[in-house]
């Protein structure tokens, strides 16, 4: 018994499509991951059906539970139901043929095998027979499963076929080859090479799904390095591309600024899911390159690269087709700070700038500082436990003013309308000058964080301003 049709599901499947007389297989993700004994988050299964993919879907919904509501694609062939644990999705096997210049193939219907070889990988070309007679046995004409023994991801065809075709492949290429720590294949890699300039054709939505994907795998960097190296990443991300190279003066040298984010990506991958704060970490020290200076008595500079980095932002997201809402502030926010807490860790630090931070950071502070430990990629031991213990006392410097003023979600502790009320004046300028004045001394721990300070700081601030309080109780 094949123990990737284990489960209950592929039974019922069998017994629809040897009563439809039609030949079906399970093929793909399913069979690839069941074998890798990969646990995957979302349970889709792929079914091809030597014939119409459509009616099976159909039929089988039917069998699987009265009224499954089935969606059917006409044109594309394909159909998919879901139930409670699984998607299906069922496509009639077909031949593809493809113009040059998009990635929408002429289609007619073809063999299993048609089938396999327009599929991306060997690996992705495994199918498992669901036909009575021959249940569970392996069709695999493109060697997929020595492929997955070997751990490397080949094209079924000649590659340059398979990437002109779709050249999407090449990005999911690196995908599988990152997510399942994988090896292109020299012949495979060396025509991602070739045929990196026609990523072009690829809608920006469907490579930064690919980007995302490679993010939030557990060893990202390697994704990016194979990006590089094939050429892609020049191309889909320049400003990323940019950060590579050293450059040496007067023999000072700096960092080269793209292994170090990607190495601050790794880092932070094994202390967060967020894909959010992962894209931070990759993007902190996107403005290096922008505010790179020598200067002859410190050396190398990058002054105010986490705020132009900020400002560098937006645009990256709106060319990548990021979402440009509140994530992308929160991005540009993180990028923003990156440097507060190192500044902090130096020893002489006033619980103002500590404050401070914590005003600006909100609730982001804790995000704050895993990027900025996964910051620290020294090689030095000493060193990077040095750091890790100064941010351990910013940490705890944070924890005790937080505890005492309550700065995360800093609401002021008398509003405008107060203000307004006691002075008798009309909303306006002197009220946020008022406001400004008792937000800057709770800041510099002048008044603790409380009505009664905040008060009496009001009507002294006011009285200096030539205000004169009304008094209320008439
Ligand atoms: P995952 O679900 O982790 O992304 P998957 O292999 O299931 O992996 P899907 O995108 O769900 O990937 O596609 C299902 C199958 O369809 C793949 O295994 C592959 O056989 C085929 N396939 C998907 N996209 C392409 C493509 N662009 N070119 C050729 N074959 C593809
Ligand atoms: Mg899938």
């Amino acid at each position: 018994m094949n123990i990737c049709l284990n489960d209950k599901i592929f039974e019922t499947l069998s017994s629809v499509v040897t009563s439809e007389n039609v030949q079906a297989y399970v093929i793909g993700g399913w069979v690839r991951d069941c074998l890798l004994k990969r646990d995957h988050p979302e349970k889709d299964i792929d079914i091809v059906v030597i014939g119409s993919g459509i009616d099976i879907a159909k039929k089988a919904a039917r069998k699987i539970h009265h009224g499954t509501k089935v969606s059917v694609f006409k044109n594309f062939g394909t159909a998919m139901f879901k139930n409670r644990e699984y998607e299906i999705e069922f496509v009639g096997a077909r031949k593809e043929s493809y113009d040059r210049n998009s990635r929408k193939p002429v289609v007619e219907n073809g063999t299993l095998e048609d089938d396999q070889k327009r599929r991306d990988f060997t690996i992705n070309t495994l199918a498992i027979s669901l036909n009575r007679e021959t249940f569970g046995e392996f069709l695999d004409p493109f060697g997929g499963l020595d492929d997955l023994k070997k751990k490397i991801i080949r094209t079924p065809l000649e590659p340059d076929k398979t990437f002109s075709d779709d050249p999407l492949r090449m990005m999911r290429a690196i995908r599988f080859a990152t997510q399942l720590n994988f090896t292109i294949e020299e012949e495979t890699f060396n025509s991602i090479k070739e045929n990196a300039g026609r990523i072009m054709i690829v809608s920006a939505e469907r490579i930064v799904a690919e980007l995302n994907k490679i993010i939030m795998s557990s060893n990202p960097s390697k994704g990016f390095i194979l990006l590089e190296k094939t050429g892609l990443l020049k191309i889909i991300f320049p400003e990323l591309d940019n950060l590579k190279g050293v450059e040496t003066k007067d023999g000072r040298a700096h960092k080269d600024n793209f292994h170090h984010s990607i190495k601050v990506l790794d880092n932070i991958s094994r202390n967060t899911d967020n894909l959010w704060l992962r894209w931070a970490a990759l993007l902190h020290d996107i403005a290096k390159p922008a505010t790179k200076k020598y200067l002859p008595d410190s050396g190398w500079s990058f002054h105010g690269h986490e705020f132009v980095g900020s400002k560098m932002v937006p645009d990256i997201f709106r060319k990548l087709k990021l979402p440009l809402n509140e994530k992308m502030k929160y991005v540009q926010k993180i990028v923003d700070l990156h440097l507060r807490p190192i500044a902090l860790s130096q020893d002489l630090v006033t619980d103002s700038a500590l404050r401070r931070l914590l005003f600006e950071a909100g609730n982001d502070i804790d995000d704050l500082m895993i990027l900025c430990e996964a910051d620290i990629t020294s090689n030095n031991e000493a060193k990077k436990t040095k750091h890790l213990e100064n941010f351990r006392i910013v940490r705890n410097k944070l924890r005790e003013i937080e505890e005492k003023d309550a700065l995360r979600n800093f609401q002021p502790p008398i509003d405008g309308s107060e203000i307004i009320m006691t002075f008798g004046i009309q909303p306006g300028k002197m009220v946020g000058i008022i406001k400004n004045a008792i937000r800057d001394a709770i800041l510099d721990g002048i008044i603790p964080n409380e009505p009664n300070a905040a008060r009496n700081l009001m009507i002294e601030k006011g009285i200096e301003l030539g205000l004169t309080a009304v008094d209320q109780t008439t």
